[in-house]
């Protein structure tokens, strides 16, 4: 109303009247309706509207309208619309208003009013107030009402958090972010709670929220206080918990529980474990002496104070002599794997003085044992009684007099001789010729040293002999032979000379005159043999390839260092493919050089088969090249079912690629340990068996894998496992296992013949060991050897013969075999031949696998002494005289010789015709001795059917 603040200009426009509805209520409305006359410009406008602080104001109007049309005398200048402004500082028009509906005479006749409704909105706002107006141009209008109103979103309690009232943003779509108050003893849970107010006055995304805090629980919206006995502590459990067994609260609002008297928590606890206490001691104690090491056992102490984390702590004390009483064992004796926080109920104690009692206390304890200071210690104590041992090593090695050729060598006896010293052995080799060496023995502490070379430097080692055996050699000593010449040791010197001048010319001659007889074709050639490890120096043998003889029928390993081009070794082993029949579909891996990843190859004419691809990374240097296909150099020259097959090599695009068969399951490890127990014994001994088959292809071509171990094994669908990872940098650089040794280079320690990791000795024997390593992974599904133990605690266990313990459940046929080939003396261990030919025996006669290994030789986390056992594979070839022997056929011998059957190859041939002809002429004794021929050719078969000599 006008005098609300309306204000109409000029004062013949809007006029304020009063009137009644169709209900007959009074309104009060504004009118305009000058329709007839020219140049209309009726202005009405508000009082000043304060927003309030609102950016964004809505105005609902309420107006009828005139219908032009509907008047008497025509259109004329009536119009049929208004304008609506507004003013902050100057008049803005916000629209131009229309009717929906306009009336006519006859509504006004009928009195209905046709009220339109129409709602505009404003904004942003930036003063604290605005004006409002509405601008006839020449209609008949009656403004009705006018409501002028802001949106909020109203005071809220969500998730025991406040929300203030607020004004909505200026924007038609703005959400404010408003972040809420947590009440009634709550706490935000990770974050604030937050909501977003929107410009329609309406909560919006809620996110976070408030939690009661520790002490209090949630009920019907609000925070009540814990009970007595109860308490909460985290914030996302929600109900106050009971306390847990051996804890109280005393008071109400408990946020954690107190332990009763004699039970414990650690920080690392949750609060809803029960409090515990110490464990009771061990219980049954055993013990073992071997000479001067003491295998201690004991079983979990009957009370584990309610924890799972029980260790085991040993106390070592030495009984004084005469009744003195204890003394604590010194920093020399050694425990494995170690003397406190034993997880396992075992330890090895090595390193005792012979002869000497001891007394052993073993405790349990567990996380809380530390606070638990009142509680007095339960121990289990042993006493034992060492036996005799080796000898300690020899500390120190002095030089004496030094000539050209000589040096004399003097030691001090060890600190403990441990009994009386029979002998001392003197090993030395020339520095850094470390393939061969020389031992000599000195029944004296001093010894001269001859043969040697001038201005040569030597490395010597002492080690001493009692009854008990060898001790350890001393460490190395080096020591430099003179540069000058004495008299004496001239004329031996000139004698040297002379005699080697002889020795180079014979053996010249012999040398020339073997290859004439081989280039003439006079000198019958191995047909079938082992030809010896090529890395192996001390048995080597001269392979000419590469523009150089190469023995017809005789399959050798070629070491790709001989080719002066690597890329012409790659060529002439492994064929190129061109890329565009290879797909790359998956990355199933990562190698050295870089992804690993599979999919089909198609070449022509051939059917397509899945492959593994090697890819070697961008940005290679011609080095890591060289290296990469080092691999297929080496691999391209093997063709056996049991080493991975390569398929060619990419090299004239990028990148350059590896291809081989595709292995399904991926490697031997994993394999094992994602397939836990679920294989037989014969499938595992199946494995077993194409290992040792590839690896006695390997020995036979006179290659030394020196990185044999499950993860170096792929396996396929079929469960076939096959041998790879080739090329000697990678046994380096590339296994994650090998380590630096004290020489400097890098060798998987856990896996390696003790003389590989001494002297870097590798050969097929040194294989074998690593054979007889993987054997104990396959049987123990993928176990770590040597468990925890750190690398040098196993050297040393080694060099004291102690092995790994069988697995569970292994047969002890093949624990026997694991210990065959972990002889310390690499002549003794079985050859690869012999182990294919055992393993078959026992695949042949399965209730060979039926006895287990016995359970003293399968506690866990200690080793066992090694004690050999005989293979029953002969290391020779077995004779027809002895095969004939065997079968009880032996009085035959000589007719089989006679009648040319001198092997038992030519034997395997042999019909009944055959045996007539050399004179086997009782039926009984034909049918014996071709029932056992045909076992032999299934036998050879099954042994040799892939071995390519
Ligand atoms: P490598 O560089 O040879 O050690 O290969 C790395 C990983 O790729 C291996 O551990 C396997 O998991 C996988 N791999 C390599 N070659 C093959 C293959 N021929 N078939 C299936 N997987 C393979």
């Amino acid at each position: 109303m006008g005098d609300l603040g309306w204000v109409a200009y000029p004062k013949n426009g809007w006029e304020e009247i009063g009137e009644v509805d169709e209900d007959y209520a009074p309104i009060h409305t504004y009118q305009v309706c000058r329709v007839m006359e020219q140049n209309q410009n009726n202005w009405l406008h508000t009082n000043w509207i304060l927003t309030e602080g609102a950016q964004r104001v809505f105005i609902e109007l309420k107006f009828t309208l005139r219908d032009c049309n509907s008047l008497p005398g025509g259109v004329g200048t009536c119009k049929e619309t208004f304008n609506m402004l507004m003013k902050e500082s100057r008049y803005i028009k916000i629209d131009t208003i229309a009717a929906d509906e306009s009336f006519t005479e006859l509504d006004l006749g009928d009195r209905v009013m046709k009220l339109n409704t129409e709602v505009r909105d404003l904004g942003p706002l930036t003063r604290k107030g605005f004006y409002l107006a509405f601008q006839d141009l020449g209609a008949c209008i009656a403004l009705v009402s006018v409501r002028v109103f802001y949106k909020r979103c109203p005071f809220l309690v969500k998730s025991l958090a406040e929300f203030p009232d607020t004004i909505p943003g200026s924007e038609a779509s703005q959400l404010v972010e408003v972040v809420g108050h947590c009440v009634n003893n709550s706490l935000p849970l990770y974050e604030p709670p937050r909501m977003h107010c929107s410009t329609e006055g309406e909560w919006l995304v809620p996110i976070g929220k408030c939690v009661c805090q520790p002490g209090f629980e949630e009920i019907n919206g609000s925070c009540k206080v814990c009970k007595m006995g109860f308490y909460r502590s985290l914030l996302d459990s929600l109900a106050c918990s009971k306390c847990p067994p051996h804890s109280v609260a005393r008071q109400t609002g408990a946020t954690s529980c107190s332990c009763e008297d004699g039970y414990y928590k650690i920080d690392s606890d949750p609060p809803n474990m029960a409090c515990t206490r110490p464990p009771s001691a061990p219980r049954n104690a055993i013990s073992n002496v071997n000479e001067t090491s003491v295998f201690l056992e004991w079983s979990v102490p009957m009370e584990t104070g309610g924890r799972k984390d029980v260790r085991y702590n040993i106390l070592c004390r030495r009984v004084l002599p005469d009744g003195r009483g204890l003394e604590e064992c010194g920093p020399n004796v050694r425990f494995l794997p170690r003397r406190v926080a034993l997880s396992n109920t075992s330890v090895m104690v090595a390193d005792l003085q012979s002869h000497t009692n001891y007394s052993f206390l073993l405790e349990a304890v567990n996380g809380v044992s530390e606070l638990a200071k009142d509680h007095a210690k339960q121990y289990v104590s042993l006493n034992v009684t060492t036996n005799q041992a080796a000898p300690s090593p020899v500390s120190v090695v002095r030089k004496g007099h030094t000539e050209k050729s000589s040096i004399a060598l003097s030691w001090a006896e060890p600190d403990r001789p441990n009994g009386i010293i029979l002998e001392y052995e003197i090993k030395y080799f020339e520095k850094e010729q470390d393939s061969s060496y020389t031992i000599i023995k000195s029944k004296e502490t001093e010894m001269v040293v001859e043969g040697l070379k001038p201005s040569s430097v030597y490395i010597f080692q002492v080690r001493a002999r009692t009854s008990a055996g060898y001790g350890a050699f001393s460490r190395r000593f080096e020591f430099q032979t003179s540069p000058y010449l004495t008299a004496t040791s001239e004329r031996t010197q000139a004698l040297i000379v002379a005699v080697a001048i002889t020795l180079a010319l014979v053996l010249l001659a012999v040398v020339a005159g073997f290859l004439l007889t081989v280039h003439l074709g006079l000198l019958p050639l191995r047909r079938c043999g082992y030809s010896k490890a090529k890395q192996d120096p001390e048995e080597e043998k001269m392979h000419f390839h590469n523009g150089h003889i190469k023995f017809p029928g005789v399959r050798t390993y070629i070491d790709p260092l001989t080719y002066e081009d690597p890329n012409q070794a790659v060529h002439e082993f492994a064929q190129e493919i061109d890329v565009s029949f290879i797909s790359i579909e998956r990355i199933i891996g990562a190698g050295e050089f870089g992804e690993v990843c599979s999919g089909p190859l198609r070449l022509p004419g051939k059917r397509e088969i899945q492959v593994a691809i090697k890819t070697l990374k961008a940005g290679y240097t011609e080095q890591q090249r060289r290296d990469f296909l080092w691999e297929a150099s080496i691999m391209g020259q093997f063709n056996h079912p049991n080493i991975i097959r390569l398929e060619g090599v990419v090299t004239k695009s990028k990148p350059v690629m590896i291809i081989t068969e595709y292995m399904e399951n991926g490697s031997l490890d994993t394999f094992l340990k994602k397939n836990d127990g679920q294989f037989t014994v014969i499938q595992l001994v199946g494995m077993l068996r194409g290992i040792a088959s590839g690896m006695r292809y390997l020995s036979d071509m006179g290659y030394v894998h020196r990185d044999l171990a499950a993860r170096n094994i792929l396996v396929n669908s079929n469960l076939v496992c096959k041998v790879s990872d080739f090329g000697l940098s990678r046994v380096l650089e590339d296994d994650p296992e090998a380590a630096y040794t004290t020489r400097g280079g890098k060798i998987p320690i856990r896996w390696t013949a003790p003389e590989a990791i001494a002297y870097r000795k590798f050969t097929s024997a040194s294989d074998v060991w690593s054979y007889g390593i993987v054997m104990w992974e396959v049987m123990s599904y993928g176990e770590r050897p040597y468990w925890e133990m750190s690398n040098q605690d196993v050297i040393k266990a080694i060099e004291e013969s102690y092995r790994l313990p069988g697995p569970m459940d292994c047969p002890e046929a093949l624990y026997h075999l694991m210990m065959d080939c972990w002889q310390r003396e690499r002549s003794n261990r079985p050859k690869f031949d012999e182990i294919v030919c055992l393993l078959d025996k026992l695949i042949r006669n399965p209730s060979s696998l039926k006895k287990l290994v016995n359970s003293s030789h399968r506690v866990s986390n200690l080793l066992v002494e090694h004690a050999s056992v005989e293979g029953d594979c002969s290391t020779r070839t077995q004779t027809v005289g002895e095969w004939l022997d065997s079968i009880k056929m032996g009085r035959y011998t000589e007719l089989f010789m006679e009648g040319g059957y001198s092997s038992l190859e030519t034997v395997a041939q042999m019909t009944s015709e055959d045996l007539r002809r050399v004179g086997v002429n009782l039926a009984g004794h034909q049918k014996k001795i071709i029932t056992n021929i045909q076992e032999m050719r299934v036998h050879m078969n099954s042994t040799n059917s892939t071995v390519n000599i």
